[in-house]
């Protein structure tokens, strides 16, 4: 059985549904004349301590509180009120029924459900009607002027969000009989035919609640089922599963593709360019060469990043690092003086920054890591790119390549850049990419860690949902 919650601090709404998504319990709790706000959450833990003895719960879904934070925080006050009663009633139900809630936004919800709101009508208005008129067995009490007593359009809410819950596990399920092929079920875990090692026996285990997955014969694992899912499925399976799991802004996605591509840059490497990746080195690069050295930069790094310097002109004392298109054309570079007299450090080319550094060597279909700088990506590893700055632009190349090849990030930005990494976060969760929070400890930045310390730090990464980002915005403001 589903149990929906509508949750608030005056009315909630709760409605429990059958395995066939039918309404077997349909009821609401008011709290508006008690004024303690832990009487208040008592009144709904004595509720849900009847549900318990009388239902048996497998399933829980809570409409999210947390809409707000995708435009900016509106008004603080009242989102810390929502998610503290919402985080209250969701430990009552972890404690009283074992289950860890699922959040439902409301607009996906009702899409899911079927409802439409038209323009300039209320939400609450038209969902009551949808319930009144669909379902028979939806009982409600009017008030002399013909309005829904209170109370009735929060278990019509409440509805709407058990119902979506129990249209969602459906669509999941049947997303992944596309891509798997049809499961067994056992227990609360779901068992299919294992893509990775086409075993002949269905060992493939997906805990779909959780999003967990694991195969009994090969090992392979991981929490967010929705990856096997991008590798093995459709183009069509993938955008329905985003559909359904609610996190993509389509209005972004249409914004960000709208956007008129740059024309292609095509750069010349600076004048007196030599290359350190050739055996014999000129005496005019051995600084060059023990300036990386004394960097950690190794010999494959430098064959691997192209990495050269230049004897004269106008980046003369500096190391170089070339970066090249996914056509092989030089598109920018990086220079860095060797010389600790040289002014700045860092030298610019005249062109522009919006290109995906070394975009060429990138491995699009596993993960990438995001770093600052070029020497922070040369200590991260090969699929790592540099943002060459702290930002990652509404309409960049960058982004839309991630979001186009719908690759997996792992950020790691200075921690002086806490602020921006938060918002390249938000970025990256909007489109629905899957967002890893390296937290690289007391280091300054990558580029002073060694390789092994930073691999440590990506092994301990964070997966980033909409949930916990929020806890991490509140953390940081503190
Ligand atoms: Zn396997």
């Amino acid at each position: 059985m589903i149990l929906g919650l509508d949750i608030s601090t005056s009315i909630t709404g709760i409605t429990i549904l059958d395995n066939n998504g039918s309404i077997i319990y349909c009821d609401h709790v008011d709290m508006r004349k008690e004024k303690n706000f832990f009487k208040k959450a008592t009144m709904i833990e004595e509720k849900l301590g009847l549900i318990y003895h009388n239902f048996e719960i497998s399933k829980v879904y809570i409409e999210q509180s947390l809409q707000s934070f995708r435009s900016g925080f509106s008004s603080a006050q009242t989102l810390s009120l929502l998610s503290k009663i919402n985080g209250i009633v969701s430990w009552q139900c972890y404690k009283i029924f074992g289950k860890e809630p699922q959040y439902l936004a409301a607009i996906s919800a009702r899409k899911l459900v079927g409802i439409k709101v038209p323009k300039g009508q209320k939400a609450k208005k038209v969902v009551m009607k949808f319930v009144v008129d669909n379902l028979e067995d939806f009982e409600v009490e009017y008030t002399r002027h013909g309005n829904p007593r209170p109370g009735y359009e929060d278990r019509a809410d409440s509805y709407v969000i058990a119902k979506a819950g129990y249209i969602n596990e459906r669509q999941k399920l049947k997303i992944l009989a596309n891509v798997l092929g049809a499961p067994y079920r056992s227990n609360s875990e779901y068992l299919f035919s294992c893509p990775y090692c086409e075993h002949h026996k269905r060992k493939f285990s997906v805990n779909l609640e959780k999003g967990y997955y694991k195969c009994w014969v090969c090992d392979t694992r991981g929490k967010n089922i929705y990856r096997v899912i991008r590798r093995f499925g459709t183009s069509h399976d993938k955008s329905q599963w985003r559909e359904i799991t609610g996190t993509v802004n389509y209005d972004k996605l249409e914004d960000l593709f709208a956007e008129q591509i740059e024309e292609k840059q095509i750069l010349e490497m600076p004048e007196g360019f030599i290359s350190l990746a050739n055996k014999d080195i000129p005496t005019t690069g051995f600084a060059a060469r023990n300036y990386l050295r004394k960097r950690g930069v190794t010999k494959q790094d430098i064959v691997w990043w192209k990495m050269g310097y230049c004897s004269k002109g106008d980046y003369e004392g500096r190391i170089i690092i070339p970066s090249f298109d996914d056509e092989g054309d030089l598109n920018y570079f990086v220079s860095r003086s060797y010389d600790r007299k040289a002014y700045p450090k860092y030298k610019n080319p005249p062109a522009s920054k919006n290109i995906i550094f070394n975009d060429l060597f990138v491995d699009w279909s596993s993960d990438i890591i995001l770093v600052e700088g070029v020497f922070d990506a040369v200590v991260a590893g090969r699929n790592t790119v540099p943002l060459l700055g702290s930002t990652l632009k509404q309409h960049s190349g960058l982004l839309q390549k991630i979001v186009k090849e719908d690759a997996g990030v792992y950020i790691a930005l200075d921690p002086d850049a806490k602020k921006k990494e938060l918002e390249i976060i938000k970025t990256l969760l909007d489109f629905d990419i899957e967002v890893w929070k390296v937290d690289i400890g007391d280091n300054e930045d990558v580029g002073s860690m060694s390789k092994q310390n930073f691999q440590k730090c990506l092994n301990n990464a964070t997966l980033i949902t909409t949930d916990n980002y929020l806890m991490l915005t509140l953390s940081m403001s503190v």
